[in-house]
């Protein structure tokens, strides 16, 4: 087994931990044993501990979930690579309705989730507020989990955070906010150290999306810091057998289905793939651009290679893909280039200097800021001022570094961009170039060529729906209705059975096929393609009918006024809307009934959603 069928629970206002078993609590409530879902994990389980015990949707402080997945591990204790990831499930200050609050989840790959499972359980829930700005720490290293909490200071950034719990107190897997979850920053982030072979930390991960750092400040969480012990995790009993299939997975992850992320990263990558589509957001998305764009070149790997800018390879865990590519700067600055990062806040704002671009990467994550919303808020205001005949506007590269400074801790300007795209545009006006869905700002993918984004889980996310880049290798189906109905289905599933097993989404092509076979290897369950499907399809559902009780519907699952070019129509997104819902059985408001629950093998959730129909 991978699992341990327990989570902790952490009383903020008692000062209290406590643990208890899942299994019990969902076998108890829900009248029947642990199903795939539950044993997947990850987003997919929290959702459980969303619909069971929260009480109201107009506080996103209330509960939050850090989760791993049935994967979640380290390959010395017999998982494959890659599977590092852990969620974070909560109440998105984002995603906002009146005065209620939608489900979100931001993930990210460290070491962090492996650590949780040392302390000899799969999930942390923690409910109610500190007294003052704290780091929880906990110790599972003596028989039972002990928790401390101690007072920090809440204006610290985020490395000096990581580097004073390993100096102070000798916790090294740690999970910090930056001064912006402190000021109430809507995107603010959550931020996980990496500890490197010879070096004490890597470049830490984000659990960048949604505001998940904003749930973590209002509940006065600084840093959560865990240290758990080898023999606590839950360690599979591998075969001959099974030690070759795993052996088969991680040969798999080094191979052809990764190479794209393997040789460019996500960066190289997909600069490679979308310039020759001519489909590279930039300008706030106002432009599409392709490979005879003359300014990609200051960004685009292949040309800054030419220019003899060293590239290191990195990985977040062991991983033979290490995707992760840094790159120095000209004054030393050291940082990643990931794709969405360098799309939104290079590109999207019109600067396409990598110089500068390092820089304001590695100064959002300092502050503790979402770097794609970051990117995006500061796209939409340089193209409102652009209207006004104002200053600053796009490829301004000190007022980028300027309002990013501004924005972390609300000062002029600043206090409004914070708000994000949806909330600077309805202050400020151009609404209609806000780049957002359901309050989240844009990915780095076209939106003329992903209805999805009005779907997924998140809002203009893409990977919470897998659809994100189906149809600009495909024009031909871009509007071909049932394409798209079957390709939002899968998409859906897909991206919630990344977001829940615990390995990473660019592993997906391999890892996603062999989930019958690995869940039957660590958890004992024997199953099937149709059922692991299934239980995707069923975590979408559960999370939109949690928004459903939140007030969500029909009205919005928008797309951006951007996305209606290339033949995109209205009418045509409204029939998609039809058929979909159709097809997943929400009603015509695009609301999820008691109904749409029995059809997906959810009935039982209904006593504690009330829903309708
Ligand atoms: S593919 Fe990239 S993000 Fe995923 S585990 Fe490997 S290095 Fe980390």
């Amino acid at each position: 087994m991978t699992i341990c069928g327990t989570f902790l629970e952490l009383d903020l206002e008692k000062e209290q931990v406590e643990l208890k078993s899942w299994e019990e609590l969902f076998e108890e409530q829900l009248g029947r044993k642990k199903s795939v879902r539950e044993l997947m994990g990850g987003f997919g389980r929290g959702l459980n501990y969303f619909a069971l015990l929260q009480n109201s949707y107009d506080d996103f402080a209330e509960l939050c979930a850090i989760c791993t997945g049935f994967l979640t591990g380290h390959p010395h204790f017999g998982l494959p690579m890659t599977c590092c990831k852990t969620a974070v499930v909560f109440l998105s200050p984002v995603k906002r309705k009146g005065e209620r609050y939608g489900i979100s989840f931001a993930n990210a790959g460290t070491n962090f989730g492996s650590e949780v499972k040392e302390l000899g359980v799969d999930d942390i829930v923690i409910v109610g507020k500190a007294k003052q700005p704290v780091a929880i720490l906990l110790d599972g290293t003596g028989e039972t989990v002990a928790m401390e909490l101690r007072e920090f200071d809440p204006e610290a950034q985020v490395f000096d955070t990581l580097e004073r719990i390993a100096a102070d107190y000798t916790y090294e897997t740690v999970c910090a906010v930056g001064p912006a979850a402190f000021k109430g920053v809507k995107f603010a982030s959550a931020h996980f150290s990496t500890p490197l072979p010879g070096k004490k930390f890597g470049l830490p991960r984000a659990a960048a999306r949604g505001g998940v750092g904003l749930v973590l400040g209002a509940k006065n969480i600084k840093v959560i810091g865990v240290k758990g012990v080898d023999e606590k995790f839950p360690k599979p009993r591998l075969g001959e057998e099974e030690k070759r299939l795993v052996v088969e997975l991680n040969r798999g992850l080094a191979g052809a289905a990764t190479e794209k992320y393997r040789c460019g990263g996500t960066w190289g990558g997909n600069f490679d793939f979308l310039l020759p589509a001519k489909s590279l957001p930039a300008y706030n998305h106002g432009k599409l651009l392709g490979e005879e764009a003359e300014e990609v070149n200051g960004l685009w790997r292949m040309k800054c290679e030419e220019n003899g800018l060293k590239v290191e390879d990195e990985a977040c865990s062991p991983c033979p893909i290490k995707c992760v590519k840094s790159v120095e700067a000209s004054d030393g600055t050291l940082w990643r280039l990931d794709y969405e990062p360098v799309a939104l806040m290079g590109c999207d704002t019109g600067i396409f200097d990598l110089d500068v671009v390092l820089k304001a990467l590695r100064l959002a994550n300092a502050y503790g800021l979402d770097v794609v919303s970051t990117g995006s808020v500061i796209a939409w205001y340089f193209e409102h001022n652009l209207r006004q005949g104002e200053s600053p506007t796009f490829g301004d590269q000190h007022a980028l570094l300027d309002l990013i400074k501004k924005i972390a801790v609300r000062e002029g300007i600043g206090d409004v961009l914070a708000e994000g795209v949806k909330g600077a545009s309805e202050k400020l006006g151009d609404v209609d170039i806000a780049m957002q869905v359901k309050g989240l700002e844009t990915a780095g993918y076209p939106a003329w060529s992903n209805p999805g984004y009005a779907f997924a889980v998140r809002g203009m996310c893409h990977t919470s729906m897998e659809t994100y880049n189906v149809a600009i290798g495909r024009p031909d189906k871009v509007h071909e209705l049932e394409w798209w109905v079957a390709t939002l289905k899968k998409g859906a599933s897909d991206a919630m059975l990344v977001q829940s097993g615990g390995f990473c989404h660019f592993a997906r092509k391999v890892i996603l096929p062999a989930l019958p076979a690995l869940l039957e290897l660590y958890t004992g369950v024997k199953t099937d393609k149709d059922e692991i499907d299934r239980s995707g399809l069923q975590t979408y559902i559960l999370a939109r009918a949690i928004d459903t009780v939140a007030g969500f519907d029909r009205t919005d699952d928008a797309l951006p006024e951007r996305a209606f070019r290339c033949g995109t129509t209205r009418e045509w997104f409204e029939l998609l809307k039809d058929r979909l819902y159709a097809e997943l059985g929400f009603d015509t408001t695009g609301r999820v009934t008691t109904g749409t629950l029995k059809k997906h093998g959810l009935a039982e959730f209904a006593r504690f959603l009330r829903l309708c129909g």
